[in-house]
């Protein structure tokens, strides 16, 4: 029997009435009768409205890196709230997280803290601005950092083969993207070309170097050495996009796993399983803009006493502990078992990306950049993710987001998502095949 999601679909009815799509964030409208609503999760698991029980594999687009209601974490999130709340005045525990993140992240020489990645990688950007005494700035094709103007942009190719950038969403003022540069990832060419052309008066060169919203594509090794150095010769900051990688693919992150050196750096997402609270770092002498004549960072709720002790708890346990190596391990094994089915089925498929975090590319080759992305067999991958969540299993319905893996993911986790894996398959095979052989009688 399918799942029933009576429940859900009711709320959205009367949620839709007050809250636009009936939701706090546009990324949760799944459509009006497959949108879902949280009763509680544990673990790796959650449960919906209706009780159906899932597998997470999304973990809120990445933070719940220790797993639901963990433990340790809460209790020290509980403990905090006897300070009090939210003062306007800092506390002694900013200095404990601050010194914990320089020693898992060398680059992060000083350290801020805000509520959310966007703000985060907002400040990053205003920094950059402020060292350099530029403004425009080079985005990557299929990075997202946040949902504010400067970012929202992306390139089109239009009818003639002419690529255009355009915003990406309505509302962003046009007269932004004279600032914008935006470039291919992995193509050191086009970047040498637009440095070459424009070096001099850009702030900064902001890349995810895992490419966490766009299937897991990650910057190679060399084309982050080749916009190192371009940045070095042109002193343009380099702006790291940690927000998903950070805590998660290394202690060190993607800098320590890729050997790249940001000027500046953003955390957000695992930094404290869950718990709002973002970073930004960066050398001494980038971050000193920070000043009072200089660049105001901050915010009512920034170095929040409760978010500062998960931080706290996570950042101890992700750098003290082997979870890390155990996440990274569940990854590759659930990789080894995904992979054996598609194989008998003779489907090409790659793994993209971190174990932590990959992506599934239902394609021959590795992808280097979003135009592969649109190369793949997406719309096969888009219709198994369907069946995958009707069965129990939640991965982001369509094929740009990565697999999250949590310390939580156990064996029991492991077995039930390579049953269902296979059969969320065939059944968006023999759609496939019943669709094909439907046109055929129709021709
Ligand atoms: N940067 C990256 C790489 C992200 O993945 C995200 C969110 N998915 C953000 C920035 C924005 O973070 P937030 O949603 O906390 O504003």
């Amino acid at each position: 029997m399918g799942r029933s999601l009576a429940r859900s679909n009711q709320h959205f009815r009367r949620a839709v009435r007050r809250l636009p799509l009936g939701v706090s964030s546009n990324y949760r409208y799944w459509g009006d009768d497959r949108t879902l609503y949280l009763s509680r999760a544990q673990g790796a698991r959650l449960w919906d409205l209706d009780d159906n029980e899932y597998i997470d594999y999304r973990l809120g687009y990445g933070p719940t890196i220790l797993g639901y209601a963990h433990p340790e974490v809460d209790a020290a999130a509980c403990e905090a709230m006897k300070v009090g709340g939210c003062s306007a005045i800092s506390t002694e525990r900013e200095i404990e997280v601050a010194e914990r993140i320089a020693g898992m992240v060398p680059t992060a020489e000083r350290i801020r803290f805000a509520n959310s990645g966007a703000e985060a990688v907002n400040a990053a950007l205003r920094i950059a601005r402020a060292h350099t005494g530029r403004d425009a700035y080079v985005l990557v094709e299929g990075c997202f950092h946040g949902l504010f103007d400067s970012v929202l942009w992306r390139t089109e190719t239009m009818a003639d083969g002419r690529r255009k950038l355009v915003p990406d969403s309505s509302g962003v003022p046009r007269m932004l993207g004279e600032l914008v540069h935006q470039v291919r990832l992995n193509d050191p060419e086009q970047l040498r070309k637009v440095f070459a052309r424009s070096g001099h008066e850009l702030a900064a060169f902001l890349i995810e170097p895992i490419q966490g919203n766009c299937g897991s594509i990650s910057a190679t090794p060399e084309y982050l050495e080749t916009a190192r150095k371009l940045c070095d010769r042109y002193e343009v900051a380099l702006i790291v996009d940690e927000v998903k990688t950070g805590f998660r693919v290394a202690r060190g992150g993607a800098q320590q796993l890729l050997n790249v050196r940001g000027d500046l750096s953003t955390f957000a997402k695992a930094v404290a399983n869950g718990y709002p609270i973002s970073v930004v770092a960066g050398r001494e002498d980038v971050m000193r803009c920070i000043d009072d004549d200089g660049v105001p960072q901050g915010g009512t709720y920034a170095g929040h006493p409760v978010s500062l002790a998960a931080a706290a708890a996570t950042l101890r346990i992700l750098d003290e502990t082997d979870a890390l190596e155990r996440i990274e391990s569940y990854g590759r094994r659930l990789q080894a078992e995904l992979g054996r089915v598609l194989e008998t089925r003779g489907i090409p498929y790659v793994f993209v990306g971190h174990p932590s975090m990959a992506g599934l590319f239902l394609a021959e080759e590795m992808p280097r950049n979003l135009d592969d992305w649109e190369r793949s067999d997406y719309a096969l991958y888009n219709a198994m993710a369907r069946h995958l969540n009707d069965l129990g299993i939640l991965c982001e319905p369509d094929s740009f987001e990565p697999w999250f893996i949590s310390a939580a993911h156990d064996e029991a986790c492991l077995s039930e998502t390579a049953d269902k894996f296979e059969r969320a398959l065939d059944l968006a095979l023999e759609e496939r095949a019943s669709q094909r052989a439907s046109r055929v009688i129709v021709a």
